[in-house]
């Protein structure tokens, strides 16, 4: 048996890579039978059919380090969030809701500030890069105009199964074209070319590039929900949330009007960033929106 990872999946084939060949292969009935589906990102054990015809069957999936939902892959470990600095402007809300997402998925986060070729004197970028840095995020500030820090981005890939996440046109395709230039990903501008908008649905595929890195193109990686968050959970995923949480009301405190609030006294104090406790408590509201209605519809 050889092992290799399902790099793509297409109406029933799967196609796994065993260093640098790609078999198509089937999974056996037992995974439908046990309603477990192999994903794109699993590592698998297969047996040859037919060598020429580089043909295998899936045998066993082996245990998966994580599962996404949306998009349906496996084994991810590392989040690259990414935004720009200007065009579009940086949303933070939906940054934030990225962390929350990508801490409760228990993944590894960069944070990747693009377009720094159009914030000349560095400003914008040196404060937010100082901000996430503050709280214990890895920020990496880059450009594909300039080729800025672009070896570190290849730095953090490695050894890695990661994920861009970002909104549409910050620049993720042109990072992995740049550091990849053979797989060639549509840009913006390719995709108006052709015609074809960028949502198009693909599936969630598998590259791999430089020697030991692989990452996810996921156009569905860009939404997701917040249903299944608790209120009393959403604090853990504000990690610099942490060390303040010395409030009256312990851990029934989700830091909104509580007296004697450790997190609401830091943010006074200037300990927690502002504007990141305000997007804590937007969320929060949502959620709590997002409850009240499933309650009525009950
Ligand atoms: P995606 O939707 O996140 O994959 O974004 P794209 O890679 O398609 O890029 C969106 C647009 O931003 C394209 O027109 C790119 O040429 C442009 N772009 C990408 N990176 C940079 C950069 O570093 N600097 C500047 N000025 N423009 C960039
Ligand atoms: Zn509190």
């Amino acid at each position: 048996m050889l092992e290799g990872i399902i790099i793509k999946g297409i109406s029933g084939f799967y196609y796994v890579e065993v260093e640098d060949t790609i078999y198509e292969c089937k999974a056996r009935g037992i995974f439908r039978k046990k309603n477990k589906t192999p994903l794109v990102g699993d590592r698998v054990s297969i047996s040859l059919v037919d060598e020429a015809e580089k043909k295998a069957i899936i045998e066993e999936i082996h245990p998966r380090v994580s599962e996404l939902v949306r998009p349906p892959v496996a084994n991810i470990n590392k989040v690259m969030i990414t935004f720009s600095v200007k065009e579009p402007n940086p949303n933070f809300l939906l940054l934030d809701r990225f962390i929350v997402f990508s801490e409760r998925e228990g993944l590894d986060i960069v944070i990747v500030l693009t377009k720094t070729d159009l914030d000349q004197d560095k400003k914008i970028s040196k404060s937010i890069k100082a901000e996430f840095e503050k709280i214990g995020y890895r920020v990496i500030a880059v450009s594909t105009q300039t080729g800025e820090n672009m070896q570190e981005v290849l730095e953090e890939l490695e050894g890695n199964i990661s994920v861009f996440a970002g909104q549409s046109g910050v620049g993720k395709s042109s990072i992995i074209n740049y550091i990849a230039p053979g797989i060639n990903l549509a840009t913006a501008e390719i995709s108006q070319k052709l015609g074809r908008g960028k949502h198009t649905t693909r599936h969630a595929e598998l590259f791999k590039i430089g020697k030991n890195a692989i990452i996810a193109d996921t156009p569905g990686f860009s939404s997701f929900e917040l249903n299944d968050i608790d209120i009393e959970e959403l604090q853990e995923y504000f990690i610099e949330f942490e060390e303040y949480r010395t409030c009256r009301f312990a851990s029934k405190c989700i830091h909104k009007n509580e007296p004697g609030c450790g997190v609401k006294e830091a943010v006074e104090e200037g300990k927690i960033s502002k504007r990141r406790y305000e997007n804590y408590l937007q969320i929060l509201d949502e959620i709590n929106n997002l409850k009240g209605k499933l309650k009525r519809n009950l």
